[in-house]
């Protein structure tokens, strides 16, 4: 079955690329826990990460560091939340591997994972061009 992350990566959905290469695909976050919040996405259409090859997800994971780094030059976070929902019963609503990556701050107050921020018009453009990695 064909996942809105398939369609992402095909082009045929819009969406803020932050990161592509062979294996993964980083983008926004359209309903963002904090502002700036990305998903890393594998290329293979999969739902857990036990479907994706060892060398995948250590890809994946070297990439999780790149986008993590920029959010704490670009961004000024403070820290960083890294959290993978691998499977339905864990709270996935997409059953395509991703990894969240979420910017923090000291003063952000806390974050409720159902609780999701809003961009304002070109505010999301704003956070491309501060996220994307050359
Ligand atoms: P999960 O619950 O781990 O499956 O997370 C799915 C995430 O995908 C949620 O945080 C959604 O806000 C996000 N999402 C869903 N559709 C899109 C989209 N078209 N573009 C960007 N993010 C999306």
């Amino acid at each position: 079955m064909e996942t809105v992350f398939d369609k992402i990566i095909s082009g045929s959905i819009p969406s803020y690329k932050i990161y592509d290469d062979t294996y993964c695909t980083g983008i926004l976050d359209i309903n963002p826990v904090k502002k700036g919040h990305c998903l890393l996405i594998s290329k293979l259409s999969v739902a857990t990460i036990n479907e994706l090859g060892s060398n995948e997800f250590a890809h994946m994971s070297n990439i999780v560091q790149r986008i993590a780094k920029q959010m704490r030059t670009a961004l000024k976070a403070d820290a960083v939340n890294v959290l993978i929902n691998d499977g339905k019963a864990a709270g996935q609503e997409i059953p395509h591997v991703h990894i969240h990556i979420i910017p923090r701050f000291e003063s952000d107050g806390g974050i409720d994972i159902g609780k999701k921020e809003k961009y304002a018009d070109e505010e999301m453009e704003k956070y491309f061009q501060l996220l994307k990695i050359k």
